[in-house]
């Protein structure tokens, strides 16, 4: 990893100047910066209230994972790779000592942005591309959950995944993420709307927090809708979804902004979503068969749902359901806000 000097990076950004910020998040702001006519990277810097308390804990974070996920493996279980993890090149730091990372540079945006552009000028994604897209998501989290010690992102959303040159998908923001070995006494984290309800408390963490959220994303990528959208009705996505699917209306999951898929590819992707959101964290599947799953689909050879595992999945998603309206996530956050525990930007729904 490349230690870059702070002078490079602040002409690289003509000074962190505005027109070189791609956008901000809770933690910091994310400019582009030109080092040579073919070396464009990404930089990530502290918000100003984090440069304000020296408070470099984030960043280091970050790094230390993304460090871990570029040395190779060499766990027997694990068969993944991390193609679809954003890279870190390198970090640095400023005069008064605030930590900058350097990661390579998403030229296309991120998926949220594709999928709920802000205006309707741009074609949404077809049905083939959305596809691609949740597998290579998939592959990601696998040789996250695979590896040894394997790490939990904790923000999995379509914000955090961004697309190259090419419009691979990459996973990144690994701000929150936590490792198998560290201490699990940081409050539940994560971002409104993707958080699984089953995560209240410090031991409630684990991989299948990132199955749920990856779960929600699913829906929202065969949608087209917001995992929380309080303009609608039914504000979150996943009762939406589940509502439609014990009303044997499957199909109006689908975005109505691009043509109907097949009918059997498209119930089995609802199908897999909904087993990632079921209440009962064991009836989700491990990323791994998510992955399998997924290579099915794509490969077109998927068999006719059977009754058994249609109704199955009903169950869980009706236990979710009595369990969501017990446990929902404003409630969750309500709590987390009595106890002071909410951390991060409330109005980008992290929490
Ligand atoms: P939060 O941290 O609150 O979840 P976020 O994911 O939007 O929000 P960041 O990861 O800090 O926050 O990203 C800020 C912005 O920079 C986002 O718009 C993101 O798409 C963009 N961005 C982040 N990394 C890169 C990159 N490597 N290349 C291009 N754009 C990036």
């Amino acid at each position: 990893m490349e230690e870059f000097k702070y002078e490079d990076l602040v002409k690289a950004t003509e000074s962190f100047s505005s027109s070189r910020l791609i956008g901000k998040g809770s933690h910091g702001c994310v400019y582009k910066g030109v080092l040579s006519e073919d070396r464009v990277i990404a930089v990530k810097t502290l918000s100003l209230a984090l440069r304000a308390l020296h408070d470099n804990s984030k960043l280091n974070n970050e790094t230390r994972v993304l460090l871990s996920l570029a040395e190779p493996d060499n766990s027997s279980s694990s068969s993944s790779s991390s193609d679809h993890v954003i890279k870190l090149l390198g970090t640095s730091q400023d005069p008064s000592q605030n930590k900058l990372l350097v990661m390579e540079f998403m030229p296309n945006g991120s998926l949220h942005d594709l999928l709920h552009p802000p205006t309707n000028d741009a074609p949404p994604p077809t049905w083939p591309a959305r596809l691609r897209t949740a597998l290579q998501v998939a592959r990601a989290l696998q040789s996250l959950h695979d590896r040894k010690p394997f790490i939990i992102h904790r923000d999995i959303k379509s914000a955090n995944v961004l697309f190259d040159s090419d419009w691979n998908a990459k996973l990144a923001d690994f701000g929150l993420a936590v490792m198998d070995g560290d201490d699990r006494l940081d409050s539940p984290a994560g971002t409104i709307g993707y958080l699984d309800p089953n995560y209240t408390c410090p031991s409630k963490l684990s991989r299948k927090n990132d199955v749920f959220s990856f779960g929600v994303m699913l829906l929202e990528i065969m949608s087209g809708r917001k995992a929380m959208d309080v303009s609608k009705q039914t504000a979150s996505i996943v009762d939406w979804a589940i509502s439609r699917i014990e009303g044997q209306r499957v199909m109006d999951i689908c975005d109505p902004r691009i043509s109907l898929p097949s009918v059997e590819p498209f119930r089995h992707m609802v199908h897999i979503a909904g087993r990632c959101v079921a209440a009962n964290e064991g009836s989700r599947p491990s990323v791994s068969e998510i992955v399998m799953e997924m290579e099915r689909v794509l490969h077109q050879r998927v068999p006719v749902l059977t009754w058994l595992s249609q109704w199955r999945s009903l169950v869980s998603l009706k236990r979710w359901r009595k369990h969501a309206s017990r446990c929902n996530t404003s409630t969750l956050v309500k709590q987390g806000a009595q106890k002071g525990e909410i951390q991060g930007d409330m109005l980008s729904g992290k929490v």
